[in-house]
This record gives structure tokens, sequence and C-alpha cells, in this order.
């Protein structure tokens, strides 16, 4: 045993001498001396994709010190050395004998189980374009400070029952808004950060527009709206899909989904769940017409401006999906939401009222964003859509076959291939349906 060891230490000792005699010729050689060069070593330095290294490979004398730095690429992390057990980016190393090293790098995982909730990770790959498509990974949704875990909770388990029902499409930024104007202006601000991170939008005029509260749809108008249900204890909500097309997401802000925190007592968290399924749906819709232009993707969703099926099959979906859960035991509220057959009965004594006075004479495809009956068009839309649904006796047409044909082809002809006929048709139809009594328009609702 003491012998074997003081064999190694002699090969030590007469390894540090020759290392030693070694780098005294390396410094003794002379440049004009061809006949005794000095030594040298192969060095190989290589990176997997996903990274750089800064050093380049190459001969090099003994005794020579390479530092030696890995960089990952945006997206990607660092996983470590092959030819090293060095753990660290940087490494120095002398030279001594060939080396081949390789930097590994791997895409940083993503969670795909789960929606996430902080603004300074991304559960994809910013590298990639998903062209808003279906993806591997949830939605994100982002929460100002003052909101309580009832609400992230609330929110969080509609978009993920969302993806669940209809798929997932992404990448998804869903932020919310609470009534707290400094919280928001600091969510505004990560925001505003993110977009500047990825090169999206600079900083500053991303917290002018957002910022701007004259502005339609800017974010702090969303926490407005909030502020003002509790200064003056009127329900009233809004949320929206405000675009991120160009940026390769789809964009969504809320205001204060206040039913999760039951603030009125007549008002179920099931309210704000079912905006938030109505918003998600408005996902799938234009996902399917996200590469086309801005004019081409409304013409085919929106065709020459009318809504209905936009916000009729956003609104349908969502109740009819939520309802499906609950009757099924998927989900479970505390309080209940009453029935599908309610819902639709109110959206049909909504739309008549409307019709038989300031809305007299607008037809299902005349209503559109912006003007005062706008909200005929989300009811009667409603409607519109359980007709069709119930015609061709298919609750997923819309998401099987309707949208998706809106990538190749136009409303009128996704239309047809759907429905077996014409939207001239369908109008003439529906006009008909709406003279029967509620009694005979319910028996078209199914008890989901
Ligand atoms: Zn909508």
């Amino acid at each position: 045993m003491r012998l074997i060891l003081k064999y190694i230490l002699l090969s030590i000792i007469l390894f540090s001498c020759s290392k030693d005699e070694d780098s005294s010729i390396d410094t003794d050689f002379s440049s004009t001396d061809d006949s005794n060069p000095p030594v040298t070593y192969d060095v190989s330095i290589s990176s997997t994709e996903g990274g750089s290294v800064n050093t380049q490979s190459g001969t090099f004398n003994a005794g020579t010190v390479l530092t030696i730095t890995a960089t990952p690429n945006d997206g990607y992390e660092f996983i470590g050395w092959t030819g090293s057990n060095e753990i660290s980016m940087e490494i120095t190393i002398t030279v001594n004998s060939n080396v081949q090293l390789t930097a590994n790098f791997q895409l940083i995982p993503i969670s795909t189980s789960s929606v996430t909730n902080n603004p300074e990770e991304f559960n994809y790959d910013i590298n990639k374009d998903y062209g808003g498509k279906i993806v591997e990974f949830y939605p994100n949704a982002f929460y100002t400070s003052d909101l309580s875990q009832k609400v992230i909770e609330g929110v969080n388990l509609a978009l993920k029952t969302g993806a669940d029902e209809w798929g997932k499409y992404g990448p998804v930024e869903y932020w919310v808004f609470g009534t707290d104007k400094n919280a928001a202006l600091e969510l505004i601000d990560q925001f505003c950060s993110r977009r500047s991170t990825l090169g999206q939008w600079d900083f500053n005029e991303c917290i002018a527009r957002e910022t701007n509260e004259t502005l339609d749809h800017s974010m702090i108008a969303y926490q407005k709206i909030g502020a003002e249900v509790v200064a003056t204890n009127q329900p009233r909500g809004s949320a929206g899909h405000n675009g991120g097309f160009e940026w390769g997401i789809h964009k969504l802000s809320s205001s204060y989904p206040f039913s999760f925190d039951n603030l009125f007592s007549d008002i179920p968290p099931q309210d704000d769940f079912k905006t938030v399924l109505h918003e998600y749906f408005h996902v799938v819709q234009l996902a399917h017409v996200y590469n086309l232009s801005r004019n081409e993707r409304d013409s085919r969703v929106i065709p020459n401006g009318a809504i209905w099926m936009q916000e009729g099959g956003a609104e349908y979906m969502a109740n009819f999906t939520l309802f499906k859960l609950i009757n099924n035991g998927t989900l479970n509220f505390e309080q209940s939401y009453g029935t599908l057959l309610e819902k639709m009965q109110n959206k049909m004594y909504n739309a008549k009222r409307s019709l038989d006075n300031d809305c007299s004479g607008k037809k299902l495809q005349d209503f559109k964003y912006g003007d005062d009956c706008s909200n005929v068009g989300y009811d009667l839309g409603s409607w519109a859509v359980a007709y069709l649904i119930n015609k061709i006796n298919n609750p997923n047409i819309l998401i099987e076959t309707f949208y998706p044909s809106l990538t190749e082809m136009d409303f009128e002809s996704a239309f047809n291939l759907s429905f077996g006929y014409s939207t001239a048709d369908f109008y003439s139809e529906f006009e008909i349906f709406l003279e029967l009594s509620i009694e005979d328009q319910l028996k078209i609702i199914p008890t989901p």
C-alpha cells in the first residue's frame, strides 16, 4: 500500500518536472530555430445549439492559459461542459494536453401544465413564431398586486378550462387590473418591460400609450372601470382581446373581475368565469386568421363589420361550456348560476326590448362594434349560433370546422361548408325564428 502511494507521489513529481522542463524549452525557444519546435496541443472548443463560446479552436503552445465563456441565446440556458467538470459559464484552462470542450445548452424548460403568472418569466420559446396557433403550453395571466388570491385562482382556472376544452392557442397574455391606480401603473410598467425586453416596443412609447386614460382599451382604462365599480357600487366590467399580432401573442386585458370576490351578492363568480371563457374563445377565433393582414382578418371574422358570429360565438360557447362543466361535475361553485335556458331567455328578452325600441328595424347582420345597438349583436348573435348548432346537431362545429376553415376561405364559404347553406338563406330563416314564441324558441337550447 505504502509502496503504491510512493509510486504515485513519484510520478506526480516526475510529471511536474517534465512540465517545468517543457515550459523552459518554451521560454528558451528561438523563433529562428526550426529544428526545435515548441510543444503545442490542439484545443477544440464548440457549443451545442442554443448558445456560443467566445474562444475559437486552434493549436496552442503548452502552458497557454485560455479563458472560455459560454453564452446562451435568448430562451436557452447553459447546462454544463463536456470535457470539463467545471460548472460555471466561464472557465480557465491551462493547455497541457489536447483538449476537447463543448458548451452544452438547452431550451429553458417551459411550464406546460398550468397558467403562469410572472411577467418576468416566459413559459414559451421567445424565439419561436407560434403564429397564434395550437401550442403546447397554457396561457399566461398577470395580475395587479391589489387583486385577491380568489381572483387569481378564478381567472387562472377559467383560462385553463378554456384551453382544455377548446385547445391551447398562444402565446396568450391575459392582463388583469384591480381598482388601485398605483398597482395598475406597476403592472403596466411590467407589461412595457416585457415588450421592451423582447424588442417589440419602445418602453417609453408603451408607457405613454397604456397609461393614457383617454384612449380606448389602454390598460389604465381597465383599472378606471374597476375603481368606478367600487366608488359607485354599480357593477360593470370590461375585458377584451386587444391584438398583439405584431408581437406574436394574443394580448387581452380585463377590468376588476369582482364576482370572484363576491362583491355583489346577486353576481356569483360564474359570471367572471364565463367572461374569461368568452375572451378565450376570441383567442380561438382569431388564432385561425392570425397571420392575415388586419383588413383580411376582419373581413373573415366580422364580414362587413357584422359582429353576430364573433360575439355570439364567444358568448354562446362560453355559456354552453360553463353549464356543461357545472352539470357534469367538473366545475363546482357554491352559489347557483341558474341554467343555460334562463340565460338564453334573458338574452332574447333583452334583444326583443331593444328591437322594439331604439334598435327597431335592425337585423342580425346589422349590428357592429361601437354603435348604440351593439349589445343586441351579442344577444341575438348568441341565439343565431345556438340556432345553427342545433340545426346541424354538432356543438363543436365552430371549433372543428367553421373557424379552422377561415384560414383558407372567406366567411361565406366557411359558413356554407359548415352549415350547408348560404348566409342569406340563414338570415331569412332566422327572421322567421324570431317571430316564434319564447317557448318554441327555447326548444333549440340543449341542457348541456
Ligand atoms: Zn367579445
